[in-house]
């Protein structure tokens, strides 16, 4: 297995997965409003970042109370107590941070949490296994678990199949999933050289935890579960739970907290169709409700079903499923056609690629003319504007048409290079894209088989190809990152 593969969980890098763009407005225009569907934590939350933005949100939630999974609903016992009920023990993992942040809104201090004390796993033949207070850091976590489990010992992972072990140090959401969402957890755990009670005590009681079925299970799923709970967060596998019910300390208070804000909630009422008009109609017995936007935060099941008894929804889920064949078709087709994938998108008999769209992914200088018209002479980008009038006064004065000129840094050049170069069948030369591109990540990718680098040049693999957008994103090196 790759070395630098390897390392990459020591570092802990926080990575920015989703950036901001700073051009788009803060706060969305007067007036909007939207519909969310759903009034789990998903929906709740998404109620919250909605209306703390001055949209008008209107909540439809098919219970009677909020909630969903971590629902809680009053009760009346046959001695006639109250008592709020609900689904079952949950965790407040500490790094749930999207959903801590939300709940602060409730409590800043999040003081309604206390500490548990243990997460056993129970066995009626093997002794048991506390799975807290682990080191935050891993691989310290990793080894201090496999150094005080009952069920593992530190022989397990020393006589463990080096490179399957690797991979779940060296996780990745595209490389990941990309080797391993066809292999068996249950193959990949056999293959580490994991005994059955290691596997029963560990992995089986927690993929069933998550109400997965340990059968059923991909190693990519293992892996991402693996990762996101031991190695990929420094709060380890820590986590605290309510000190009373969640209808009390959680639904309650996240009501009156989104009321205040002007957030109306419809519960008991099940949506049962959505249909595209000029705006979204969404169907509940009560009536049907007229939006621009909806919010869909029903769990798995129901949405099947939501989208399946909808029209615009269903038939674009059937043309993604169409498009994802459609694309092996045609590469298949065109390449048994005698035509060569040459780029991402564009195929060509021998001899016969676009020459001026080679000049532009190979970084060359070339000139638009016109309107709108884009053109790279050295270290600088032109665009003329694309309005018809002041270009055609400008061109009816002898004068240069108005553009917009933006200098490349070497910097730009370079990661151009990488997005562009990377598409093409060829790959991009290594000293032209160097300083842009994360080597732990090319070495995640090579080990992975999406990426390749040899003789000077970075190439995609056929399935990197298929996947080019997530690959450069990987590749890609942000120094602003802590
Ligand atoms: C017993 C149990 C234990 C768990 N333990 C933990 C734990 O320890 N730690 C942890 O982090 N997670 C745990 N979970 C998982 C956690 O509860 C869920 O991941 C989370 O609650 C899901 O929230 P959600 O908003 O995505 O979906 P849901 O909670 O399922 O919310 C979806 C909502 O949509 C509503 N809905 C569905 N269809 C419609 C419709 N057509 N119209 C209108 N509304 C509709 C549903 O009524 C529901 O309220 C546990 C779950 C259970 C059941």
């Amino acid at each position: 297995m790759n070395p630098r593969a390897r390392a990459a969980p020591l570092r802990m890098r926080p990575r920015v997965l989703v950036a901001p763009d700073p051009k788009r407005p803060k706060a969305p225009p007067p007036r909007t409003e939207a519909v969310v569907v759903g009034g789990g934590i998903a929906g709740v939350s998404a109620a919250v970042v909605l209306a703390e933005r001055g949209v008008a949100v209107t909540l439809l939630e098919a219970a009677p109370t909020l909630g969903g999974r971590l629902g809680a609903w009053p009760h009346t016992l046959p001695d006639g107590t109250p008592q709020v009920v609900e689904h079952g023990f949950h965790a407040f993992f500490r790094h749930y941070y999207t959903w801590r942040d939300i709940l602060r809104r409730i409590d800043p201090d999040l003081a309604f949490l206390r500490p548990i004390g243990g997460y056993p796993v129970i066995s009626r033949s093997w002794p048991p296994e506390d799975l807290t207070g682990l080191p935050g850091a891993p691989p310290l976590n990793l080894i201090a678990l496999f150094a005080r489990s009952p069920s593992l010992g530190l022989r397990d992972l020393l006589g463990s199949d080096q490179a399957l072990a690797g991979q779940l140090l060296a996780y990745d959401a595209v490389a990941t999933t990309a080797a391993f969402d066809d292999v068996p957890a249950a193959r990949f755990l056999a293959e580490l050289g994991m005994s059955d009670r290691a596997q029963a005590m560990l992995f089986e009681a927690f993929a069933r935890s998550f109400f997965a079925r340990p059968a059923a299970l991909s190693a990519a799923e293992l892996i991402a579960m693996f990762h996101y709970y031991f190695l990929g967060n420094p709060e380890g596998i820590g986590f605290d739970a309510p000190d009373t019910d969640y209808l009390t300390c959680i639904w309650g208070p996240l009501r009156t907290y989104l009321e205040r804000r002007g957030v109306r909630f419809h519960t008991g009422t099940p949506v049962r169709a959505l249909h595209p008009a000029d705006r979204w109609r969404v169907e509940t017995e009560e009536g049907a409700f007229e939006t621009r936007h909806v919010v869909l935060a029903v769990d798995p099941g129901a949405l099947k079903t939501l989208v399946g008894g909808s029209s615009v929804p269903a038939e674009l889920a059937r043309q993604a499923e169409l498009l994802e064949e459609h694309y092996e078709r045609v590469i298949e087709r065109l390449e048994g056609a005698g035509y060569t994938w040459y780029e991402t998108a564009n195929f060509c008999r021998p001899g016969f690629m676009s020459q001026h769209n080679r000049a532009y992914w190979l970084g060359r200088d070339y000139l638009g003319i016109g309107v709108g018209a884009v053109s790279t002479l050295g270290d600088e980008r032109r665009v003329t504007t694309p309005r018809i009038a002041p270009y055609l006064e400008a061109i009816a004065d002898g004068r240069p048409a108005p553009a917009k000129v933006e200098l490349l840094t070497p910097e730009i050049r370079r990661r151009e290079r990488l997005m562009l170069g990377l598409r093409l069948a060829e790959g991009v030369e290594r000293a032209s894209v160097e300083g842009a591109v994360d080597d732990d990540a090319l070495a995640l990718l090579a080990t992975h088989g999406v990426v390749a680098e040899a003789d000077g040049r970075i190439v995609l693999e056929r399935r990197g190809r298929l996947l080019v957008h997530d690959v450069v994103a990987r590749l890609s090196r942000d120094d602003g990152r802590p």
